[in-house]
């Protein structure tokens, strides 16, 4: 597999840290971890506290990236956060998570354009895509998974697919659900054989090979090696893990390691 790919590790800290304990955290980590070439490594607060760590953050060393946002520039849109209003802020922006799917019960047409609206504003979505264990028990992970990105790249153009990147998320591997079990490396191998191919369907295979492809689901320092050796991923989304910052600087240690 192409090995020039970059490698991200993506922290999603959903909701938690007030801004004083997600700054404090930020220089604890600052502290512990060395800028790599090799590695991107991407932090994303909660919405409210984007603005001071974007003043804090050494952007040399980490990126920051939104959770969520709405897609239209301004307006009366009550409780919602425009793009207009952190773009200073962010680098990324996770779009399509399966607690905004799933629990705030976002539709697909919001997320295809928020992730068009992202690629508008220079802002790398990260677009997450998965099956719920009930489609992987009908067999239906395959569509489920090219459903997904054919809804959510439904606004994005040739040229614009290298400004996506795409996160493998089996709803039934993140650790906030009841039951959840990590995806065997079999599971992941087969899922990313999909969206490559489905990739290359939708534009072209050099597209397919040049994007970026992650994954995500309770990951932790001791399973990460055996995520980031498989082919054709690129790097980890992490969600309870990245809280804890010996296991979060651990998983990047390991990443700056894989050679592949
Ligand atoms: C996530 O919610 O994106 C995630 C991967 O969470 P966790 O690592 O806790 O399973």
């Amino acid at each position: 597999m192409d090995n020039s790919r970059k490698k991200y590790i993506v922290a999603n800290w959903k909701m938690n840290f007030t801004t004083g304990e997600a700054s404090l955290y930020l220089n604890k980590l600052s502290n512990r971890i060395q800028p790599s070439r090799k590695v991107q490594i991407v932090l994303a607060p909660s919405t409210i506290s984007l603005q001071p760590l974007s003043l804090q953050v050494n952007r040399r060393q980490f990126k920051l990236a939104a959770q969520n946002f709405y897609w239209r520039e301004y307006g009366a849109y009550t409780g919602e956060v425009a793009l207009s209003q952190i773009r200073g802020f962010v680098d990324y922006a996770i779009v399509g998570h399966s607690e905004r799917r799933y629990v705030f019960n976002e539709s697909e047409a919001d997320i295809a354009q928020k992730v068009a609206a992202a690629v508008r504003s220079n802002i790398t979505p990260i677009l997450c895509i998965g099956e719920t264990a009930l489609e992987r028990k009908d067999g239906e992970t395959a569509a489920a998974i090219c459903d997904q990105l054919a809804s959510g790249l439904h606004e994005v153009s040739k040229e614009d697919i290298d400004k996506v990147i795409i996160a493998y998320e089996p709803v039934w591997a993140i650790s906030s659900n009841k039951n959840a079990k990590p995806a065997t490396p079999t599971d992941i191998i087969e899922a990313v054989k999909i969206i490559r191919k489905y990739i290359a369907k939708l534009y072209g295979k050099d597209a397919a090979e040049a994007i970026s492809v992650l994954y995500g689901g309770s990951v932790n320092k001791d399973t990460s090696a055996a995520y980031l050796e498989l082919d054709g991923i690129d790097g980890l989304l992490i969600g309870s893990a990245s809280l804890i910052a010996d296991q979060f600087c651990a998983i990047v240690e390991i990443a700056k390691g894989v050679n592949k």
